[in-house]
């Protein structure tokens, strides 16, 4: 018996929401950038933030990992829950919540260090290595997932800084990967790459979501359409709209997306 219509079109169910937000609003220096946003991203999704510039996609996105903190004068309210737990209670470790929820920049950033050492370091500082044959292991498995493996095999002892643009975002995916990741947040991951660069990060990110939730910010409609299953649509610190890609770019449900879309804002 085939699955029902129903079925096919069923939404997803509580038990596979990984994160939770709820009524979340940040200030900078008491200059609100997010307010009121709720919104629930699912397992092995690709959501794709969109919106003007300035109107708050990347304050958003970092409120997801507590990456905020590191911001002097930056204050988050409301509730962010990963797997149900709360990510700003004073019990969470901070250094284990990005490793669950790890980050990819706009700009390339690997350590100064080989690019063996690059992915190594997380899974050591986190105890994830039996040992040495163990964290070769690891190295390997995420050069290979980030796509990079046949690029870098023969020189692994080599500085990441050698590496192109594009070799070094995918460094720093598999960096990400390395820590066992349960979400990875991207922000404009390609901004700084070419097209080449760009389409093989935009495979990569295909890829990945079959194991991870990918949230990422982009400022290219064409990126987002390409690559999301789901946009959110960002208009002066508000979430406008959330839904399937398809629909946003052709039947979206708010005005303002529609405007932005369509080429008449932003
Ligand atoms: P987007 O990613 O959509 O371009 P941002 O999240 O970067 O938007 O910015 C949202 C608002 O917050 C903007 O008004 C911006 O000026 C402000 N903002 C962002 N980062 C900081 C910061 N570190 N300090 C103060 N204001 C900031």
């Amino acid at each position: 018996m085939g699955l029902s219509i129903d079925a096919l079109h069923a939404q997803p169910t509580t038990s596979t929401i990984k994160i939770r937000t709820k009524d979340v609003d940040v200030f900078y220096d008491n200059r609100p950038a997010i307010k009121g946003v709720s919104l629930d991203l699912y397992k092995n999704e690709i959501v794709a933030f969109i919106g003007p510039s300035g109107c708050g996609k990347s304050t958003f996105l970092r409120t997801l990992n507590r990456m905020n903190d590191t911001i002097p004068g930056c204050r988050v309210e409301g509730g962010v829950y990963l797997d149900g737990e709360d990510i700003y209670d004073d019990k969470i470790d901070v250094v284990m919540l990005r490793a669950r929820v790890g980050m990819v920049f706009q700009k390339p950033n690997p350590f100064p260090k080989s690019i063996y050492e690059n992915v190594a370091y997380g899974p050591k500082i986190h105890g994830l290595a039996r040992g040495r044959s163990d964290l070769n292991d690891i190295v390997e498995e995420s050069l290979l997932r980030a796509g990079l493996w046949d690029e870098v095999k023969d020189r692994l002892n080599a500085r990441a800084t050698g590496l192109s643009g594009g070799q070094q975002q995918r460094l720093c995916i598999a960096r990400a990967i390395a820590v066992s990741p349960e979400v990875i947040l991207m922000d404009e991951p390609c901004s700084a790459l070419d097209p080449i660069a760009t389409a093989r990060i935009e495979e990569l990110i295909d890829e990945l979501s079959r194991q991870f939730t990918i949230v990422m910010v982009t400022h290219s409609m064409q990126q987002a359409a390409r690559v999301s299953d789901r946009v959110a649509y960002f208009h002066m610190g508000e979430l406008i709209e959330i839904n399937a890609t398809d629909k946003v770019f052709t039947q979206p449900d708010n005005q303002l997306t529609e405007a932005y879309i369509t080429g008449r804002f932003g």
